[in-house]
């Protein structure tokens, strides 16, 4: 079941997309050497309590199983899902952030990778074209295309860099439940899937890999790497489809003012 949002439920979840687009910037501004993946994620549950708002992911019930952070952060070969804990960045690292907010009855999810310091320029060239495929798959999320439109303008572009782009996890709906329908994959035909609608609202999510697509589970159940133990780079917006077009109900801005200021993370 596919729910529509009127005007404003957009709203709710582009303000909910705000508090969460501040609170990536709070992490942001603590990356750096020596930073566990744990002290990032009690900046977040910090900052996000203090906005009379429920981190997303905490307590996210998955079969017997919940989770028990406020963001999945993944580094290096981790594609998504990592486990905040006792890891310490280093200089060179990737770390992908993914957050979500819930206030006001709405969710709203979004996913930025950051490079520590010097990052090995294909590793760079993976964050950069992985960010550059979310937006023209975005571009994508109008009424009357096709969720395969979505999948096929990030896929097209990813694979034209020979990146393997990963099947088994895919964006999806967003609303009242943090994953709702439709699924929305990084890899498909144009014209396939689920029809767009006005009101629909959609986490588009690449995950791209330096390397090959095949990705593995560790034994805590959660964690998803790549195969072949290369890079993996993650960038996510939740997004409207608007009366005139895609809405991107979250936000970079406050990321990208931090990026620009910072001398040791990677501007992209
Ligand atoms: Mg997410
Ligand atoms: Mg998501």
């Amino acid at each position: 079941m596919i729910y529509l949002k009127s005007p404003e439920e957009f709203a709710i979840i582009q303000a909910n997309g705000d508090i969460l687009g501040r609170c990536h910037a709070e992490v942001a501004k603590a990356l750096k050497p020596g930073v566990t993946t744990l002290e990032l994620d009690k900046i977040a549950y910090a900052f996000i309590s203090d906005h009379q708002a429920h981190p997303s992911f905490l307590n996210y019930q998955v079969g017997d199983k919940k989770y028990a952070y406020s963001l999945c952060i993944s580094v290096n070969d981790v594609v998504v899902h990592g486990l905040p804990g006792a890891l310490t960045l280093k200089e060179g690292d990737i770390i992908s952030i993914d957050g979500g907010v819930y206030k006001n009855g709405f969710h709203a999810d979004s996913a930025y990778t950051y490079g520590i310091g010097e990052v090995k320029p294909e590793v760079q060239k993976l964050l950069q074209v992985t960010k550059e495929s979310l937006y023209l798959g975005l571009n994508q999320a109008q009424a009357g295309k096709r969720v395969g439109d979505v999948a096929h303008a990030v896929q097209s572009y990813t694979e034209s860099f020979g990146y393997g782009v990963v099947r088994e996890l895919v964006g999806h709906g967003v609303g009242k439940s943090l994953h709702e329908s439709p699924e929305v994959p990084n890899y498909g035909r144009r014209g396939d899937g689920a029809k767009l609608k006005e009101g629909m609202v959609i986490a588009i999510e690449p995950m791209i890999n330096l390397g090959k697509r095949q990705i593995t589970v560790d034994k805590d159940g959660w964690t998803i790497r790549t195969q072949d133990r290369k890079a993996s780079a993650h960038f996510e917006h939740t997004v409207g489809v608007g009366k005139d077009g895609p809405q991107i109900l979250t936000t970079f801005s406050y990321i990208e003012e931090v990026l620009k200021t910072s001398t040791g993370l990677l501007n992209i």
